[in-house]
Formats: C-alpha cells, structure tokens, sequence
C-alpha cells in the first residue's frame, strides 16, 4: 500500500465524485434507454493483465457505467425510500474503508468495537429509545449491513429461546405474526430459521385504521393458533411501513404480544429517523414492550451504504442463537478481554457473519459533524416539504391522497371519474399510464404500491439533496403529464 497511491487514487475519485454531485441533477433520474446485457458487451471479455492508471477507469465508468444508472441520489429521486449520501458519510466511510480493520472479537480490534457500542447507545438516546436497549441499561446494539440480516438474528434468538422451553419439536408448533404491510423480509427470515411457510400469519389491516395494526386483530389470530395447540413466537410492529408509511401501534399490540410471551421485534428501517425529533418520539410509545428494535440509517439519516441499527433487550438471547467458539479465534478470545468483560463486546455473536465492517467510526463521523440538530433540521426540511405536497393533491379535484401521510411519504393517485366505478381497472390504468409518463421523462422517479386494489403512487421525499422546489417542480410536473394522460383516456 504506497501512501502516495493512496492519495491520487483517492483524489482522482473525490474529484470524480464532486463533479458527480455538481451535475447529477442533469442526469435522467431513472436510467434512460437501458436494455439487459448493455454492460456486458461495452466490456472485454476477461480482466486485465496489466493494472491500469486510475484515470483511464473512470473515463469508462463516465462513458459506460453512468448513463446506465438510477441515480438514487438525484434530489429528483422519489422512489422506494431514500438512500441517503452524504459529505460526512462519504467521509465517514472512506475512514471505514480505509482503516479496513475488522472487529469481530473485541481484541481483534477493540477501540472499534468500543466505539460501535458508544455509537448504539448514542443513538438509543437519540432516538428515545427505553434505558433496556442501552448497554447500561443491560441491553445494547450492533450495526449491521441491514433489516434483513438484523431481522434473521432476531428469529432465531426467539426461536431458541423458544425450544430452549418448549423442545426441538415444537418448531413445527412456532408461529409468527406480521401485517400484510410488513415488510417481506420477515417471512422470508421465518423460512431461514424454519418457521413451517404455513405458520406465518398476516394479518390484514384496512383504511379504518391507516393500515395499522389494531390489538384486536393480533388477539383475534393468536387466540386461534393457541385454540390450534400452536405456539405464538413473535411478532413483528412495524413504524412506517415500506408501501404507505403507515404506523403499528406499538404499545396496544406490545401488550397483546406480552400475554402470550412473544418476542416482540419493532421495525422503524425508514421512520425511525424521524424520532430523533420530539414530536415524532410518540409513535414508539410502547417501545418498552419490545424486545428488540431496528432502523436503517442508510435509509433517512444521512449516513451512505450500509448501516441497519439492531438493538435488543437481552443480548445474552442473541448470543445464545449466533455465537462461536472456533479454535483459530482463541488467540483473541477471553484472556485478551474478550465477552465476559462487561465493556469488552464480541460482535461476531450478534450476527450472521463473522467478518464485519468497521460502520461505527461512519456512524460517529456523521452524529459528530451534523449533530442531533443538524439531523433534525434534515427531517423537518423533508416532511414539511411532503406536507406541502400532500395539501396541493389534496386541494386538486383530480387528485386523491390515498393514505394518511405520517411521515415524508405521500401515497396518492388520480381519483376514479365521475360516472364511473370507483376501484375499477380504469383508474388503475389512468395512474399507471401516469407513473410511467413521469419517469419516462427522466425529471423524477418515483414508484407504486397497490393497497385494497388501488394502484398507488408513492412520492417519498428524503434524499440528502432533495429540497422543497424540488417537490414543487415534481407537482408542477405530475400536473401537465396528468392533464394529458386524462386528455389521452378521454377519447
Ligand atoms: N423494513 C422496512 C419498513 C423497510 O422499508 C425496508 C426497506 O425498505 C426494510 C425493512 C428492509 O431493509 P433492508 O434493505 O435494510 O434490509
């Protein structure tokens, strides 16, 4: 590793990347005229022989690779949920990778470890979370790569905990519970940890109750299974559901879940970056009855690829699940510190690989040069900006907001025309017709949800450089495409 190489490597890709940002506005949002295998036939057909200068690489990643792109960090980018980038996670970042060391055992690298453990337990505090998921309130958190890994290690912790008191063959008695708003990773997880497919319960949700959960439907499904002989294992409360941002109340279902002694797992991956400010705190009221808690910061908080905030109550159940005690890693085990010690954390006993990146000093680069306030203003300048949206849908007769927006999400759609049956496949048409005018006009992105038949268009604001004129032009945009696909279906 020659110094000198590190720093005109580097430079010639920050000089690259700051002319990225200066123009990524210019770019299609959505990758234009892409067809499968374009990539494949710009490239030779094997590597190089020869290294070549940094240079020459990305005059190809300019000519072959960027116009191929998504670019998920135009402010124009309003699909899925942000991906948030930012200076001080691309700074952060570049520590991570640079320093490239790997704390799986504290002694493997133990001021690394230390500071993922600082860093969780700042965040808890950010976000208000219960004294129980703070190490010293007895619990504590890892940063993962994502949800779905964090949501593995969960299911299995209760699963264990489970026939730890119920015997092996129980498993095939285990169920778990989710909304049909969850997130489909967790049923996926359920399969991995070998919850039989067949018990996995959704429960529907409905307009009444914004598409949350309600304590008499989590009661409703469990008091069948437990009539069936079968065993509640786990339920997952969701804040900010992927399709429409709804909200699980979580105090109402954490006390239905709670008779039962279900493990009790709150999902916050987008929303709960939104907690960092008080008057969102509310919708994780109850989060005391949860057993363990989640959220991406790579999503809303500033914070580049990847980073998923996992916290639990009891890690003693995570490490029972995932911990190992192979020989080749006694050289820096227990004698050296080791788990054990109460400040001394084995990360590679709260997770699935051993192997782990270094994401606490790009955690703790970002908290430190934004702060909690500059996080805040970041939050508050996204859902103001989704608000204002929100109204001019709702005060346009030919637009309808199809769910209650909590958050930075709006989910709207062109309302059914008048003299005809609402929910038909003619509205549904109309807006798809619209979704896919607008994104081929390269000036936004955005993407759908379907909810009780509807075809719905999701506007969710949050990218790190996405302003309210940004929002505005979206409208002013979505206005005179709207005009024209209706004009289109008219005749
Ligand atoms: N849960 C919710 C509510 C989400 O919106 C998402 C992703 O959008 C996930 C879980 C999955 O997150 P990840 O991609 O980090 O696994």
């Amino acid at each position: 590793l020659d110094p000198h190489a590190i720093a005109g490597d580097s430079q010639a890709i920050l000089d690259f990347l700051a002319e990225y940002y200066r123009d990524v506005d210019k770019f299609p949002v959505r990758a234009a005229d892409m067809e499968p295998g374009r990539v494949r036939k710009l490239l030779p057909e094997a590597a190089p022989e020869h290294g070549e200068p940094m240079e020459h690489i990305l005059e190809d990643v300019r000519r072959d690779i960027l116009p191929g792109l998504t670019h998920w960090q135009s402010p124009r980018f309003f699909a899925f949920f942000p991906m948030n980038a930012s200076s001080a996670g691309l700074a952060g970042e570049m520590l991570s990778v640079g320093l490239n060391v790997v704390p799986f055992v504290w002694a493997a690298s133990p001021a690394a470890a230390e500071l993922e453990s600082v860093v969780v337990d700042w965040m808890a505090r950010l976000f208000g979370l219960p004294r129980r998921f703070l190490f010293s309130g007895g619990g504590g958190g890892v940063l993962q790569g994502s949800t779905c890994e964090a949501v593995v290690c969960t299911l299995a912790a209760a699963r264990d905990g489970a026939l730890g008191r119920l015997g092996h063959e129980a498993i095939a008695r285990l169920v778990v519970y989710a909304s049909d708003q969850t997130h489909a990773t967790f049923q996926k997880g359920a399969r991995l940890v070998g919850i039989p497919p067949s018990n996995f319960r959704v429960i529907k949700t409905s307009a009444a109750s914004g598409y949350g959960l309600t304590a008499e439907a989590v009661r409703a499904a469990v008091d069948r299974d437990v009539g069936l002989g079968l065993v509640p294992l786990y339920l997952c409360a969701t804040v900010g559901t992927t399709g429409l941002g709804a909200v699980d109340p979580v105090r109402e279902i954490g006390e239905e879940a709670r008779r039962h002694g279900m493990w009790v797992h709150l999902d916050a991956a987008y929303a709960g970056s939104a907690a960092i400010c008080p008057e969102f705190q509310d919708y994780l009221d109850g989060a005391e009855l949860a057993d363990s808690v989640s959220m991406n910061p790579h999503k809303w908080f500033l914070t580049n690829m990847d980073c998923c905030c996992l916290w639990v109550a009891r890690p003693r159940d995570l490490i029972s699940a995932l911990s190992t005690d192979p020989e080749y890693l006694k050289n820096v085990g227990a004698e050296d510190g080791g788990a054990g010690t109460p400040a001394a954390v084995d990360y590679k006993d709260w997770q699935i690989s051993m192997t782990r990146r270094f994401r606490a000093i790009k955690l703790w680069v970002i908290l430190r040069r934004y702060g909690a306030a500059g996080m805040r203003a970041h939050i508050r300048r996204h859902v103001a900006a989704a608000k204002w949206f929100e109204q001019r849908v709702a005060a346009d007769e030919r637009f309808e907001v199809v769910a209650p927006r909590r958050f930075s999400l709006v989910c709207f759609r062109l309302a059914p025309r008048s003299g005809r049956d609402d929910d038909d496949d003619d509205t549904n048409h109309v807006n798809r017709d619209l979704l896919a005018a607008v994104n081929a006009s390269g000036r936004a992105f955005m993407t759908h949800f379907v909810v009780d038949g509807k075809f719905v268009i999701r506007l969710a604001v949050g990218g790190a450089s996405t302003e309210l004129q940004h929002v505005m032009e979206v409208w002013d945009l979505l206005q005179a495409i709207a005009a024209e696909v209706l004009h289109r279906h008219s005749t």
